[in-house]
């Protein structure tokens, strides 16, 4: 026979699995000695059971009925008891907490006659009353699931009538009075009078909070969250205690510190002769904890205490549910408390000094992708309006901007060099270039997974997405409260927190972004205090290095302030675009024994660009890559080629349009580009090896310490590599200079005879973007806009390969090219150059495959160097 229902004092923490979260902590609390109502939990296994039989299990009756005995024995009240009733409450409690569960129900076992043993029990006929109106309130709402108004609406006509702004304060008639209204609305609505039986009120409580795992707005929730839909929720059932009967009692919540800042001390709310949900309702207004200090100096007191045991045993910060009946404290929830980004470091660090933690556990408590929010530009909160809205953050940022509902408008507004925020019902494949134009992206539909977040992501814009009180119409959308956004409004939206105001709200930028860029000292305040001493203890810790992929000086430097220790991929590129454009034509066009002049010109070009990226690195490793993108790319477009050589038919259009033809290619991702044009273009990367040379010679004159290596894209076979590794000798021996030659690994091909390659390599360096675009064959730049909301739905991938690197597969590939490649030159080398060197959950896995370093853009080396310092201290657990 199964156990289906545990006692608070037979579980524990450990057990949120079974119990639910609520459940567990309940137990924890019991078992610490702390004084929470005696009470018992029924397990997920129960609820899975019901949701897949459709009925409870045959043995849970009996179960609960011993359990309901011994909650008899222990509080010394009998369930239906007419002279002294025992009154419980039914709680939901999924192992994580989840809003769309069941709200909870308290009261129940009260009927007409309990009622009035109630009140002469304790001889308070308004409290009883009062209890009564709350039991039918609740379960006519979330077990019967009648309208709130059915019953707020007689609420305040009564308070109304009797000339009260507060519940409290009606009068025992008043709410006599109410409990008779809200009997017929039940009656009425459903046809079924309230039901007396206290058995019938628990199990149809029971029922309805193992139904509302399947309720619609729970099924969203666990969507856009990502919690699995098979875990089920337990049900706790527990001794009421009354916040309710006067103004020595009252119910309130705390936390162990402020969750917003994470500064230490009394936080939280109370409000006096009150029950349940009355403090965080909104119904009346709240003290703030402390002055609970002055109401009741003994409740105050052990309610620190309390809340002192448990941040010691829980070392970390706890949120807390308690009221207080006649004096007397009772402790009815904790939780390890949900916290801002910025508390969750400032918490990590003072819990390490005050001993609790240690600096290892410490890294373990923060994540990257709070550092990464720690980090974007905020809006200027404390002179914000009030938001119209929200929605699910999909990416985060602070974006203001026109609205425009019309993508191609968008499109041309941002190519004009507006600010635009694309307002749409839900984005499709053919809004691209409304999307790519745009700062925000808002959508009225969607979750975490939709077409607008996916998208939105892997462009970096911020967005804002399903937020559905928003009806999107073709010009303008209408908000709650008869808010509307028109067609070139400006609005503000936060893909950090998901509002949307209909203004523009100010933007600051973050002073943990200043901290980085050296403009604040790590002193400035309490956060980048903690931020500093968090990073110092990850460079501490970590194995691996980060680099940073960097094309300019002022970049590079940048990189290098954000604690980047050298360069990991310097694209060469761009250093032919602009105006050097037309010397990358000529060059195209010219004869191969014209090639010499143009290819000189360039060079020059090119010390200078590398002589300032290296001058930036002194001292550190600057990999730089030779040209690596189709040639066509330095032409202009096929199409305009065509019209100027007809309306301009010259001998020098027409050799153009020529060439360009010549030059097309149907796939020229995978075609004349990297190490083949190397091969095929003779002297493109002789000049550009003789330009690394040549400035690091004249920085070495200087008494600088340039230190380039020069990676060669695109190998697939040893051979390719073996003839540009000659090359590169022969023209470094001209100079006096040691630098080092290596490849990128990024056609599954080389990760595959890596052991072949790694004799003619310095070092390697894996191209994950590429390497994900040839292993899975997808072409990013078509498939990110395209399918990948629909694969990400259907369950293909969790994340986009490209966001996170693919371990199963692609990771395969980088672990074979690991150890072939160490196996044939042991200490060789290794990073990685793509996007997911700054990925924390890549970067994890590049941790465990031994790779030396990882280099990702600059502005993301802060979170690579966290995620290092927390892969290392993983590791060694
Ligand atoms: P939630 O998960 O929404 O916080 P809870 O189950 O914690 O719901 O309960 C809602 C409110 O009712 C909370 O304020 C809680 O402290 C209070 N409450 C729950 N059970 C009892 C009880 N047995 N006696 C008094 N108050 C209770
Ligand atoms: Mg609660
Ligand atoms: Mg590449």
């Amino acid at each position: 026979m199964t156990n289906y229902v545990f006692n608070f004092d037979s579980g524990d923490a450990t057990q949120a699995d079974l119990l639910g979260g609520k459940g567990a902590n309940l137990a924890e609390m019991t078992r610490l000695g702390l004084p929470v109502p005696p009470g018992f939990t029924i397990t997920t296994d129960a609820c899975r059971y019901f949701l897949a039989e459709g009925a409870v299990p045959s043995e849970l009756e009996e179960q609960v009925r011993q359990q309901v005995d011994a909650l008899e024995k222990a509080i010394g009240r009998r369930f239906g008891d007419s002279a002294d009733p025992l009154l419980v409450s039914v709680r939901s409690g999924a192992k994580v907490s989840m809003p769309g569960m069941m709200d909870t129900v308290l009261n129940v076992g009260l009927n007409d006659e309990t009622v009035h043993g109630l009140a002469a029990t304790f001889n308070d006929e308004a409290f009883a009353a009062d209890t009564y109106r709350r039991l039918l309130t609740m379960f006519g709402q979330t077990v019967l699931g009648l309208d709130a108004a059915l019953f707020s609406g007689p609420l305040s006509i009564a308070r109304t009538k009797a000339g009260v702004d507060n519940d409290g304060e009606l009068p025992a008639s008043a709410l006599w009075d109410l409990v008779n209204d809200y009997k017929d609305v039940i009656y009425q609505q459903t046809g079924s009078p309230f039901p007396q039986n206290p058995l019938d009120q628990l199990w149809m409580a029971i029922e309805a909070v193992f139904t509302s795992w399947n309720g619609e707005r729970a099924k969203v929730y666990r969507k856009r969250e990502g919690i699995p839909d098979d875990l089920g929720t337990a049900v706790n059932i527990v001794g009421m205690v009354f916040g309710n009967r006067g103004s020595d009692s009252g119910t309130g919540v705390a936390f162990t510190r402020d969750p917003s800042s994470g500064e230490p001390g009394v936080w939280g709310d109370y409000l006096a002769n009150a029950q349940g949900e009355d403090v965080v309702a909104g119904i009346r207004n709240v003290s703030p904890l402390a002055d609970l200090e002055h109401i009741n100096p003994t409740a105050y007191r052990q309610l620190l205490e309390h809340m002192e045991l448990l941040e010691q045993h829980y070392r970390d910060v706890c949120d807390i549910e308690f009221t207080i009946e006649q004096g007397k404290l009772w402790m009815l929830q904790t939780r390890i408390g949900k916290r801002t980004p910025a508390a969750a470091f400032r918490v990590a660090i003072d819990l390490v000094d005050e001993g609790l933690i240690s600096a290892d556990e410490a890294l373990t408590r923060v994540s990257g992708e709070q550092l990464t929010r720690l980090m974007f530009p905020a809006f200027d909160r404390a002179n914000a309006p009030e938001p119209i809205a929200s929605g699910v953050a999909a990416a985060p940022g602070a974006a203001v901007g026109q609205a425009i509902f019309d993508p191609q408008r968008a499109a041309e507004k941002a190519e004009a060099g507006e600010d635009v925020i694309l307002i749409r019902d839900e984005t499709n494949p053919d809004d691209l270039p409304g999307m790519i134009g745009a700062v925000g992206i808002l959508t009225a539909r969607g979750g975490k997974t939709s077409h607008a977040a996916v998208v939105a992501r892997g462009l970096g814009k911020t967005c804002v997405c399903g937020a559905d009180s928003l009806e999107v119409l073709d010009d303008h959308a209408k908000g709650p409260n008869g808010s509307e956004i028109h067609e070139g409004d400006i609005v503000s939206i936060d893909g950090t927190s998901g509002e949307i105001w209909a203004d523009a709200v100010a933007v600051t930028s973050s002073p943990v972004e200043k901290y980085f860029k050296g403009e604040l000292g790590a002193d400035a305040d309490a956060l980048t205090r903690a931020v500093d001493r968090l990073m110092t203890y990850a460079d501490e810790r970590s194995r691996m290095e980060v680099w940073a992929n960097a094309d300019t000086g002022a970049d590079a430097a940048l990189a290098r302030r954000f604690g980047a220790v050298g360069i990991g991929l310097c694209r060469t590129e761009h250093m032919f675009l602009g105006d050097r454009r037309e010397l990358v034509e000529k060059l195209i066009l010219a004869e191969p024994e014209q090639r010499g002049g143009v290819l000189e010109q360039l060079k020059e070009l090119q010390v200078g660009d590398f002589q300032e990226i290296l001058e930036a690195m002194d001292e550190l490793p600057v990999v730089i890559r030779l040209l690596d993108p189709p040639l066509h790319e330095f032409l202009p477009s096929f199409v305009d080629l065509s019209v100027e050589n007809a309306v301009n038919p010259t001998e020098a259009n027409a050799e153009l349009l020529r060439t360009a033809r010549k030059l097309h290619e149907h796939n020229p991702m995978l075609g004349l580009r990297g190490v083949r044009l190397g091969i095929v273009l003779e002297g493109l990367y002789t000049m550009q090896i003789q330009a690394v040379a040549e400035a690091a010679a004249r920085l070495s004159e200087r008494g600088l310490q340039p230190k380039p290596e020069i990676m060669i894209p695109l190998v697939g076979d040893h051979r390719e590599l073996e003839i540009m590794k000659d090359k590169a000798n022969e023209v470094l021996s001209d100079f006096n200079v040691e630098i080092p030659v290596g490849t990128m690994i990024e056609v599954p091909r080389a990760a595959l005879t890596a052991d072949r390659i790694a004799p003619h390599a310095d070092f390697f360096s894996f191209g994950t973007n590429d390497l994900t675009q040839m292993t899975w064959g997808f072409s990013r730049d078509d498939v990110e806009g395209s399918f990948f909301s629909e694969y990400l739905e259907q369950g293909v991938f969790e994340t986009s390969p490209f966001a996170t690197l693919d371990t199963d597969g692609v990771g395969s590939l980088v672990s074979t090219a690991v150890s072939l490649g160490r196996k044939a030159n042991s200490d060789m080398h290794i990073g990685v150059c793509g996007e997911h060197g700054g990925d924390p959950a890549s970067i994890q896995f590049f941790n465990q495959t031994g790779l030396d370093y990882v280099s990702c853009s600059p502005y993301r080396a802060p979170v690579a160097r966290l995620a290092s310092g927390q892969a290392a201290v993983k590791q060694k657990d």
